[in-house]
């Protein structure tokens, strides 16, 4: 989004003798060199003066101030400077007041988050040290820490979503809160805290957001499931790196930094069956005979309580369910090799493969030859239209049923193996191999 609009509903604010500014994550980003991805205003106009002013204007938090102004065909929040009353329910104020530029810097979350920039003039204004924790690289509440997260515990995994992605440090203090009310987090809604989570794990700097979501306490809270793989040992000769947990972060720390968010869950959550699964037989072999099946189910609750959207829930699941086939790659016939490359989340099964053989055993081989199998294979569709449909089976005098279904799917693999070459060889096939059964039949 451009600035232009922005500047154009603070110039329009000024010239009616409003105090106009912008505010927070724009500020911040715009100070660090990152574009920001939308502007705030705070304003000393009241809410119903900034919807007079403006034509088009959209009353998004009217209980908080907040009204969205449509400028120049961008959306942007214009708040009225307020300071919050007493907290409700771990989440938000009972009550707002208007107040001025310094009381609104003063309940905003962290320092860095609590500046003003006047485009005008030019001028940062800082009334909570922000510029000095900005120059640190530090994230620091402002006020007292265990106030601040006592009154909203969103700012718990605000807190380490901006250490994150801005590769801060956490100011000791704050830390110190942070890691005392993780136990809280449950006053957020799933979708918030989804949100948060979310912010964390697409960020390149994951690998150091997993690890302060895991030292603050807050994994416990928010994936409980994975705590299990703490102490979950491995057989040795498979897995020289540790437990299931040391095997799933190491997976992490090998993604590509733009790796898809879908993939990332796929690395944290394909082992999750392995607890519940793990046996020792007498020769003490460790086993985790259908652990994927399990790791599926935990995946899918953890999705859904979560609220992840059903795209993100048909990425990972897959993934997750199918990871061990890949071991059977060297068994496999090119159909099934086809059929298995021709899957949708293919490319991420195969990369959650490669980071976990690369975490482990080190053996690339199955991904080196999967690796080839594309190139070998894209010269055509992995699965070309096919030679015959239902259509030739009915007229042939075949009802629809479950044999239906086999047997165009034994003549297409057969035309995956290329040993079926033309529709004619398909037909001829069907006539010589398919002895039509009596109840298939269409005695009409
Ligand atoms: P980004 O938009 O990049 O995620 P941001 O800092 O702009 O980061 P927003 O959620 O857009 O975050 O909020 C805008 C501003 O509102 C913040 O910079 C901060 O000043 C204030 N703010 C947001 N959430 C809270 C909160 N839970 N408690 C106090 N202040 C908050
Ligand atoms: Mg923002």
């Amino acid at each position: 989004m451009s600035e232009s609009a922005a500047r154009t509903i603070v110039e329009q604010l000024r010239s009616r003798g409003f105090e106009a500014l912008y505010a927070g994550g724009c500020v911040r980003d715009r100070i660090l060199g990152i574009v920001p991805h939308d502007y705030d205003i705070a304003t000393s106009a009241r809410p119903e003066q900034v919807e007079s002013l403006f034509p088009r204007t959209i009353p998004v938090g009217a209980q908080f101030g907040v009204i969205l102004v449509i400028e120049q065909g961008s959306e942007i929040q214009v708040a009225t400077f307020r300071g919050d009353g007493a907290y409700r329910d771990g989440r938000h104020p009972e009550s707002i007041r208007f107040t001025d530029a310094e009381g609104d810097a003063r309940r905003r979350d962290f320092t860095i988050n609590g500046l003003f920039y006047d485009p005008l003039k030019n001028e940062i204004l800082d009334y909570v040290g922000g510029r000095e924790d900005l120059r640190r690289s530090l994230v620091r509440a402002i006020g007292d820490p265990q106030e601040r997260f006592s009154e909203d515990k969103l700012r718990i995994l605000r807190a380490l979503r901006f250490a994150t992605t801005l590769a801060f440090q956490i100011d000791g203090e704050t830390w110190s809160a942070v890691c005392k009310h993780t136990p809280e987090i449950h006053a957020v809604s799933a979708e918030r805290i989804r949100e948060e989570l979310v912010k964390i794990l697409i960020s390149p700097a994951r690998v150091r957001g997993f690890d302060l979501l895991d030292e603050s306490g807050l994994l416990r809270e928010i994936l409980p499931e994975m705590e299990a793989l703490k102490g979950c040992e491995q057989p040795l000769e498979f897995h020289p790196e540790g437990d299931v947990f040391v095997h799933t972060r190491l997976m992490l720390t090998m993604l590509a930094p733009n790796a898809p968010l879908g993939l990332i869950l796929a690395v944290l959550f394909h082992d999750l069956g392995k607890p519940a699964t793990r046996t020792v037989d007498e020769t003490g072999r460790i086993r985790f005979n259908g652990h994927e099946g399990v790791s599926e189910s935990i995946s899918l609750k953890i999705l859904q309580r979560l609220r992840f959207p059903n795209e993100v829930i048909e990425a990972v699941l897959p993934a997750v369910r199918l990871h061990m086939s890949f071991k059977d790659v060297p068994k496999m016939r090119v159909s099934t090799l086809k059929r298995m490359m021709a899957r949708p989340t293919f490319e991420e099964e195969l990369e959650l493969h490669r980071v976990d053989c690369l975490a482990s055993h080190g053996m690339l081989d199955n991904h080196a030859t999967l690796v080839a199998k594309r190139v070998e294979f894209a010269g055509a569709p992995l699965i070309p239209s096919p030679f015959i449909s239902g259509h030739d089976l009915i007229a042939r005098g075949w009802k629809p049923g479950p044999r239906f279904a086999e047997t165009l799917r034994a003549i297409q693999t057969r035309q995956l193996e290329g040993t079926l070459t033309s529709r004619e060889e398909a037909l001829a096939w069907l006539s010589e191999h398919q002895i039509i059964p009596f109840d298939h039949l269409n005695k009409e």
